[in-house]
């Protein structure tokens, strides 16, 4: 099939009644040159081939770059590299074009008196940047002061963006938008083992007897997982948890369709069916688990009986799963955004780890409670962003943990923050109430992907400096921002990324910047020189000096890297996973490894803690006024996040769909009278969008999706985030269709 009959199918949105979507995935992996994918130039003779980590998603694929001059011309992935083994998906293949975009940033923008952005030298937009933050600084204080940083950068980009924004210009509030995608991981983790550890190692995709998937349409969100899956050969079963038929739901054995937002219930009710029948590891909780007499009191209420009428699911098939979990020797659980985006998120995930737990399904080839990560560095992030902790799992509250992180920076100890500061939601609220003032956003689209948009662009409003640091000045963000400050791209800097399975692998710099775009390790020094914080700089002259750094950060924590020498170590190893002390056996190529073997984990008890909580309504129910309740998620395997890179490439933008549609149970459909392709108007209680119709029974009666790539999904979903994890509730709000006289293309929103 060439690039041209792809778009004749997605065209054809009949097409998608067979989900084609995962087929062609399978398709893109095993023969992407029939897809356009990966031509090389026909003269290219590759005078050197370099190894470097996609920079798109957490799967943290390695790629070969083929440089002529110096410069990379053509990639294919790299075949020895223990996560891909030769294979990547669309997106890594297309990695080098959005670097060569007609859009790219050359120089700083500046907004002048007219609200024109206009181009100026880099000394012009650093002396603005000062005199606007300084001057918010010295009128209201740090704490009107904040900055949003990113999944999608190196971790020593990260950490040294959080040292400049909170120790040389006196940030109170920091978070990233990895907010968006982990940190419900990042909550339960910690509050059930005691520390932020996803336990597992890819290999386990391979070696499971039962994958539980839920939430989690792995087969084009990670394709290269789901390709690991398909290494398996044990036979296993494949059970998806997702109220929609999603193209992993296709193929999985087993599929349960559970009522949106009925997720907490439903795991309640295998672990009662599970405790009822004594099909527990009793010697593993009893050596390795708190908390199991109140849990067992507390998933009693739950019997696949009392939850059939919430989730849909009828109880012979509840007992059903529990009694899979219970025959199965290696049972994993995995989770994505269908888990982590919920209004009780973070209690859902613990349900997936409680459910471990109590079957003594962690620490072996093949199970275990595990989180796949979204952005290729989100993992960075959760260590080393200064946000939600003070570096590899250190604590701001911690007088102790502050000590050394002075120490080891060369930085007063007075000047270390002692609380983590504002939530990204909280932040987005001080903006709407005048609290923040200034922000300085590094590589993200706040202004599509924030949720609720027509709330979040009134807290943007509001700001009065607001700094975006990206490639392109043509994000929705960037557009809005007072300075845009042109920033380096993947393949044009160096530094690490940590991938779900915690292995720190290269990324290199195989391409010059255009203009005077600059790597943010760059600009985040210079901002410093301009705040007069040079110091903090003293020891890092380059990304690889950051890096040691960050060993220095995680020795003796649970992170501990220490036994990583350094860039040509990870890059001779083929990536090294994360703990690695300088006291562990040498790390040989390729190597795997996966967390709590020894049954121990990091609470000071040694102990892993179950923990629980009364379900709660989901906040906006379908009612007579909106009846439908939409679903949000990726889209195809070909688009990332808000396409602010993918949609660059045309060889993407073909096996994809460009305009933005809802899916539509073929019920909905008859009942409104919609055909597939029709402009119809769909509306929540915070807007109204215009997308076309796509009638597909991928989506169950009473529901809608629509692919969070478009800016139109987030002018209907309703800020809610999770309480424990502060992450928002992207999957679940009530909407309506509105067709007729009544609905007007001039009138919807976007
Ligand atoms: Fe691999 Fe993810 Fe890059 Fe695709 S986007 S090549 S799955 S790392």
């Amino acid at each position: 099939m060439t690039a041209g009959g792809v778009r004749s199918w997605w065209k054809d949105p009949v097409s998608l009644l067979t989900q084609r979507e995962g087929p062609l995935t399978r398709e893109l992996l095993r023969e992407p040159a029939r897809f356009g994918l990966g031509q090389l130039p026909r003269d290219l003779l590759p005078e050197a081939t370099t190894r470097s980590v996609c920079g798109y998603c957490s799967t943290g694929c390695s790629l070969d770059l083929h440089l002529k001059e110096g410069r990379a011309v053509g990639l294919t992935p790299s075949t020895g590299y223990p996560v891909n083994r030769g294979m990547a998906c669309p997106k890594g293949w297309e990695a080098l074009t959005p670097l060569d975009a007609d859009d790219r940033l050359t120089t700083p923008l500046l907004r002048d008196a007219h609200g024109v952005q206009r181009p100026v030298s880099w000394s012009r937009a650093l002396e603005v940047m000062r005199d606007r933050m300084t001057a918010i600084r010295e009128e209201h204080g740090g704490d009107a002061l904040a900055f949003l940083s990113t999944g999608q950068i190196p971790t020593e980009e990260m950490l040294a963006l959080a040292v400049t924004a909170r120790l040389g210009i006196g940030m109170a509030h920091g978070d990233g938008n990895t907010r968006q995608c982990m940190a419900t991981a990042v909550s339960a983790y910690k509050e059930s083992f005691g520390f932020d550890a996803p336990p597992y190692t890819y290999a386990d995709l391979e070696e499971s007897d039962v994958l539980i998937l839920v939430g989690s349409n792995l087969c084009i969100a990670h394709p290269i997982l789901w390709d690991r899956v398909l290494r398996n050969r044990r036979s296993p079963r494949i059970v998806v948890v997702d109220p929609r038929r999603t193209e992993t739901a296709v193929a999985a054995t087993d599929h349960y369709a559970i009522a949106p937002r009925s997720d907490l219930p439903f795991f309640y009710a295998i672990a009662h069916e599970l405790i009822a029948n004594d099909w527990i590891d009793a010697d593993f909780v009893a050596a390795h688990v708190e908390g199991f007499d109140e849990f067992g009191e507390h998933v009693d209420l739950f019997s696949p009986e009392a939850v059939e009428a919430t989730t849909g699911i009828p109880a012979a098939e509840t007992r059903r799963l529990a009694q899979m979990i219970h025959e199965g020797e290696r049972v994993s659980f995995w989770w994505t955004m269908g888990v982590n985006q919920g209004h009780e998120a973070t209690r859902v995930a613990q349900s997936l780890i409680d459910l471990a737990l109590i079957t003594g399904q962690i620490g072996r080839p093949g199970t275990g409670p595990n989180s796949i990560t979204g952005q290729c560095n989100a993992m960075g992030s959760r260590l080393f962003s200064g946000t939600s902790s003070l570096f590899a799992g250190r604590r701001f509250e911690c007088e102790e943990d502050r000590r050394e992180v002075s120490a080891i920076l060369g930085v007063p100890e007075e000047r270390i923050p002692r609380a983590k500061g504002l939530a990204y939601d909280q932040i987005l609220d001080a903006a709407e109430e005048g609290r923040v003032r200034g922000l300085w956003v590094v590589a993200t689209n706040t202004a599509h992907s924030w949720i609720e948009r027509s709330r979040m662009e009134h807290a943007l409003g509001r700001l009065d400096f607001l700094v975006v640091q990206d490639l392109y000045g043509t994000t929705e963000t960037a557009r809005r921002a007072d300075l845009v400050l042109p920033a380096a791209g993947w393949g044009e800097k160096e530094g690490s990324f940590i991938n779900s399975e915690r292995r720190i692998g290269l990324t290199k710099k195989v391409r010059r910047a255009p203009g005077e775009a600059l790597s943010d390790f760059h600009i985040v020094r210079l901002v410093a020189h301009a705040f007069g914080a040079d110091a903090l700089f003293d020891a890092w002259k380059t990304p690889e000096d950051v890096f040691a750094s960050m060993k220095q950060l995680s020795a003796g924590t649970f992170c501990d890297f220490t036994g990583i020498e350094g860039y040509r170590h990870l890059d001779e190893r083929g990536g090294i996973q994360w703990p690695c002390r300088e006291a562990d056996e040498a790390v040989t190529e390729g190597s795997e490894r996966r967390l709590f073997e020894d049954g121990v984990f990091p609470h000071a008890s040694g102990r892993a803690r179950l923990v629980f909580d009364p379900p709660q309504a989901p906040p906006e129910p379908p009612d007579a006024e909106f009846p439908l309740i939409l679903l949000t998620g990726r889209g195809s395997s070909s688009q990332w996040h808000t396409q602010t890179r993918t949609a660059k490439s045309p060889v993407l933008r073909t096996l994809s769909r460009e305009v933005a549609y809802v899916e539509i149970s073929p019920a909905d459909a008859e009942r409104h009278g919609i055909r597939s392709g029709q402009r119809i108007a769909v509306e929540s209680r915070r807007g109204r969008v215009w997308l076309d119709a796509l009638v597909t029974p991928t989506v169950a009666a009473g529901q809608v999706f629509v692919p969070m790539h478009y800016a139109e999904a987030n002018a209907l979903t309703l800020h809610v985030v999770d309480p424990h994890s502060r992450q928002p509730a992207y999957k679940h709000c009530a909407v309506r269709l509105v067709s007729g006289p009544e609905a007007s293309e001039d009138e919807a929103w976007a």
